[in-house]
């Protein structure tokens, strides 16, 4: 049946948006991101019908890179067979992203940051998703053998081609990014969105000043892996089940999930359900609590967890005392 999104899917309480540092636009606290379980060995209908429970509940921003599948590229393949059945009536209401920087195709033009590798693979993703342009095109990762001038250039010409509306960075050390910032904002682009890892098992975005860097020069915060991958959820608490990230391997490896990670996800799990939240939750509300942080890109692989993980932004709040019991689960 032809998909007609949910009349409330912006009314009130459903989802907050937050300002993304100093631009006009507003992201969802929470995002989806397809790196895992959009390829194309997964199923479509499973797909179709994470994406429609997302924009049904004002979920508006979409992650997506160039390389995210197996195999390369069928992510965005995914995406694009939905957005050109279910959504293109919709395209201004979603703010879809993507990246290159990772190994994406043989050869010395398939990696890492020159312009003739983000040019190429941009055009290609835009293939790929059925889209004319995307909200905003991310350098995935810092490259110290490109000078930054050469991968910054190709940002600004990609968004003054009109193929991206913004430009983003992931991933890259504080002094490149102080410069990459300042050389954006010098040519008129300014950076709308930095990238990074953060959740409660790994803060090093905070650490690095990375962070308050982002908040100073008015760029926004999105925060990636918020659940770890999943070991900040319920998935783990009695081992490893079968169809879970951690049994497939490929990022997540098994041998991650020791009996003192398990032991330390109990007690996290406990200090959730005294807040009157899911352990997926309570790890979602930690990263938005922070006010810095514009929104997260959560993962899933089914609707119910997308459903559990939405719930997240109704409690942001911790006091001092779960704050401390938090650091001393983890340790
Ligand atoms: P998460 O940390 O959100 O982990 C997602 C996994 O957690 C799911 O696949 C699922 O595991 C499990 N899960 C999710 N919700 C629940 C729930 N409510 N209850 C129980 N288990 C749950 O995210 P990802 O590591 O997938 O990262 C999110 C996104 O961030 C990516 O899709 C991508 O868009 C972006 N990203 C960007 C990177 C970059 O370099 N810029 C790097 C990494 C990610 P299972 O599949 O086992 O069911």
């Amino acid at each position: 049946p032809v998909y007609s999104p949910a009349d409330e899917r912006y009314s009130d309480g459903n989802m907050s948006y937050r300002r993304c540092g100093r631009s006009g636009i507003l992201l969802p606290e929470i995002s989806l991101g397809l790196w895992h379980n959009f390829g194309a060995g997964d199923p479509l209908s499973r797909s179709r019908e994470i994406l429609r429970y997302a924009f049904d509940h004002g979920i508006t921003h979409f992650d997506l890179a160039n390389n995210y599948g197996p195999p390369y590229g069928s992510a965005e393949q995914t995406f694009g067979e939905i957005f050109r059945t279910d959504f293109r009536p919709y395209r201004d209401e979603m703010f879809i992203s993507t990246k290159a920087g990772y190994d994406m195709w043989p050869g010395p033009y398939g990696n890492w940051g020159s312009r003739k590798y983000l040019m190429a693979s941009l055009d290609q993703s835009l293939r790929r998703m059925n889209l004319d342009y995307v909200d905003i095109f991310y350098i995935h990762r810092f490259d110290p053998e490109t000078p930054i001038e050469e991968t910054l250039q190709a940002l600004v010409d990609i968004v003054r081609s009109g193929k991206a509306l913004y430009a983003g960075i992931s991933r890259w050390p504080l002094e490149a990014t102080k410069l990459a910032f300042e050389y954006l904002d010098r040519r008129d682009t300014h950076c709308l969105l930095f990238q990074d890892r953060l959740n409660m098992l790994d803060r090093s975005s905070v650490y690095s000043g990375i962070l308050e860097e982002t908040q100073q020069a008015g760029v926004g915060f999105i925060a990636f892996s918020p659940l770890a991958q999943g070991l900040l959820t319920n998935r783990y608490l009695h081992g490893v089940p079968s169809d879970s990230r951690a049994a497939q391997g490929r990022f997540l490896k098994a041998d991650t999930i020791t009996p003192e990670i398990i032991r330390r996800t109990r007690e996290l799990n406990d200090i959730a359900e005294s807040r009157r939240q899911s352990l997926a939750q309570m790890a979602i509300s930690w990263v938005l609590a922070d006010k810095r942080v514009t929104s997260v890109i959560a993962g899933c692989s089914s609707i119910n967890q997308l459903a559990d993980t939405i719930c997240a932004i109704k409690h942001t709040d911790f006091t001092q005392e779960e704050l401390a019991l938090i650091d001393n689960a983890i340790g």
